[in-house]
């Protein structure tokens, strides 16, 4: 339902929660964050219900983080349990996801996930058919998210963790839409204009079948064959 992603030199923790917090008034059933801590480790926490029972556990861990991907769930497929909220984590990939993935069952198959997730969702069978792609790429994120693009059907925002590129979100969309912007306070990336309007007046669209890589220091836009392309730049006009 809500994404938010961020890489920059604030603390990513609260952007995220502040981020979602500001998503809010789209609905959801539960939320979540990861994030590369202190030790380039990925962390996640998930709960259902509110941003602010999230906020309330990720205190808990008092991590300095200045990367990561926060989301607020509405379940299309599983139930609303901790399980099925996102992030959601398989292997080297952690990842939060808008929309569906129609083909998840035959993917499941095809992949031979089937026992290994632990979750109800399509977006897990989406993480772990992304996790196989990327080992088959050779550890490459740009080929594997190319050969992920072309195997998925249905509607998708993804933004992407691979646990060996800390400070780096991937990102991805089908028909959900996704804004990202590079501000002072660093580069940022959401499903709704309004989470990044705080930060800056100017972001761009992300074009459906383009890959978006944020870094501490830049937003580059990729098409799907790893060619740099230049954004289309807008300015928000109206006041909020
Ligand atoms: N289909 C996914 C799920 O049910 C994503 C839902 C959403 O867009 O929030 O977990």
């Amino acid at each position: 339902c809500g994404i938010i992603g961020y890489s920059g030199p604030l603390e990513a923790g609260k952007l995220l929660l502040n981020g979602l917090a500001g998503l809010e008034y789209r609905g959801y059933d539960s939320a979540g964050i990861a994030y590369f801590d202190g030790e380039s480790r990925i962390q996640v926490v998930k709960k259902v219900g509110k941003v602010a029972a999230l906020r309330e556990c990720a205190a808990k861990l008092g991590d300095v983080s200045h990367c990561g991907i926060g989301h607020t769930r509405w379940a299309t497929h599983g139930g609303v349990t901790q399980e099925n909220a996102h992030p959601h984590r398989f292997g080297r990939i952690t990842l939060i996801h808008n929309g569906i993935i129609e083909n998840y069952h035959q993917l499941t198959v095809e992949y031979g996930l089937e026992g290994k997730l632990v979750s109800q969702t399509d977006t897990e069978v989406a993480a772990g058919v992304l996790d196989a792609l990327y080992s088959q790429c050779g550890g490459d994120p740009m080929a594997a998210l190319k050969a992920f693009a072309a195997r998925l059907k249905g509607s998708y925002g993804f933004c992407i963790l691979f646990e060996d590129h800390p400070g780096e979100i991937y990102a991805l969309r089908n028909v959900s839409p996704l804004v990202a912007a590079y501000t002072p306070s660093g580069a940022l990336i959401a499903s709704d204009l309004t989470a990044l309007i705080s930060y800056t007046r100017e972001y761009f669209v992300v074009p459906e079948h383009h890959i978006v890589r944020l870094t501490p220091y830049k937003v580059r836009l990729y098409d799907m064959d790893g060619n740099k392309v230049a954004p289309e730049m807008m300015e928000v006009s109206w006041n909020m």
